[in-house]
């Protein structure tokens, strides 16, 4: 058997710029995000892939790894991974370079440019040396993100095709566009998916492991000052940028982004705006752990009526409104997905890392729409970031966990 080749698609695939865009209103948000999808599509017609629908819409292509003879009942285990890139940094004319047995020392991305990539400043690259990476010139992000992903996905696809001795179920295959800016599962045809669950191939370093994220919420404060003279303010005027600044200081110190990790949940100050007569706050509120969520938004809206107590009803207007909910709480029943992926891991030597998100992920939101979806890794790192690089040997390696998770779930009935 030949080995699973992810890295020649992916170095293709990281060419076609897919970068999404938040502003735009449309879905797809880009239209060349169809450019990858086109592809795609063909490339699964040519290695002889089944049911390939590609949605022209909306930028959604699907696909069937038909069972094995006689392991027509097995459940239909689904791979998904997302085609655009992050709007954070362009996509457009990426040149990826490979660097054979990385030597542990600084990267020069872009020696005209002066652009490296300090080993100080990503100190996870001594982990990887004696491996080879791929790196961008330093002026694009890689795409890794989610690119290996797909790459790995397709691998396995080709691999399943060309070796019906591997015996597997059903294997249903979706790529999905638009997930950087949150609208992934919109158009998500989950009827035709048809998946009794699935594995987003989303994640980061080699191991990683994902079933936890936070439960989200974001909040917008509108606060209502009275402005007058300032020379003739004296019990009369309310400033609604102080009022704001108060409000801030009445949360919790330390349940602030820069000092919260792992399952340390926060509220976060986004975006403010205002002047003496009128002041908004954008905040979201992040935590795992489902009781505290509801702490978070409880307090939110009792420092908003605390300070209307202070100022007059109607000063202070908070409205909070959940974005997505943590995964965790629709995976009981599915723990499989996560026991499967951890001794499929051992298997192939990789360590597995299950972390909790401090996000969200579309698998999240697929979960909650009834396709439980934990997140696998790709072996990329840096995401949306001109100092994105994959691991080479990482991507050969979670095609391979693909293949092992397909042959665990392959059960002849
Ligand atoms: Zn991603």
């Amino acid at each position: 058997m030949e080995r699973l080749a992810p890295v020649e698609r992916f170095l293709r695939y990281v060419r076609i710029d897919t970068q999404s865009d938040e502003n735009s209103g449309q879905s797809p948000s880009t239209a060349k995000q169809h450019d990858l999808a086109k592809v795609l599509a063909a490339e699964l017609k040519e290695m002889g892939a089944k049911e390939i629908t590609y949605d022209k819409k909306h930028c959604y292509v699907y696909a069937t790894i038909p069972a094995t003879k006689g392991y027509e009942k097995a459940p239909t285990l689904g791979f998904i991974a997302h085609m655009d890139t992050s709007p954070a940094v362009t996509g457009a004319n990426v040149k990826p370079k490979r660097i054979r047995k990385y030597d542990g020392e600084d990267i020069v991305l872009n020696k005209k440019k002066q652009i490296v990539m300090k080993v100080e400043e990503f100190p996870e690259l001594k982990e990887l040396v004696g491996e080879d990476l791929i790196v961008t010139d330093g002026t694009t992000l890689l795409g890794a993100d989610d690119k290996a992903g797909v790459a790995e996905i397709m691998a396995m696809a080709e691999f399943l095709m060309k070796y019906p001795e591997i015996k597997h179920g059903k294997i249903r295959i979706g790529f999905t566009p638009d997930e950087e800016i949150g609208c992934g599962p919109d158009h998500f045809d989950l009827e035709r998916f048809g998946a009794d669950f699935a594995y987003t191939v989303d994640g980061g370093a080699l191991g990683e492991l994902e079933f936890e994220n936070f439960n989200a919420a974001s909040a917008k404060l509108t606060v209502y000052g009275r402005n007058t003279h300032p020379g003739s303010a004296k019990g009369k005027m309310i400033n609604s940028i102080l009022v704001a600044q108060e409000f801030q200081s009445l949360l919790p110190t330390f349940e602030n982004p820069a000092y919260t990790e792992g399952y340390e949940g926060f509220f976060h100050l986004d975006g403010i705006s205002g002047n003496v007569e009128k002041t908004t706050c954008e905040y979201i509120i992040r935590d795992h752990d489902k009781k505290l969520f509801e702490k978070k938004k409880a307090v939110f809206a009792e420092c908003a009526e605390f300070l209307n107590k202070r100022y007059g009803e109607g000063c202070v207007q908070a409205e909070v409104k959940d974005t997505y909910y943590n995964m965790r709480e629709v995976m009981g029943p599915y723990m499989h997905l996560i026991d499967h992926a951890k001794e499929a891991m051992e298997e192939l030597g990789i360590v597995p890392k299950v972390l909790p998100i401090r996000g969200g992920t579309d698998g999240a939101r697929l979960s909650f729409l009834g396709l439980p979806c934990p997140n696998l890794c790709t072996g990329g790192a840096n995401y949306h970031s001109r100092f994105e690089y994959v691991h080479v040997q990482g991507m050969e390696k979670t095609a391979e966990l693909l293949v092992r998770l397909v042959e665990a779930y392959g059960i002849q009935k």
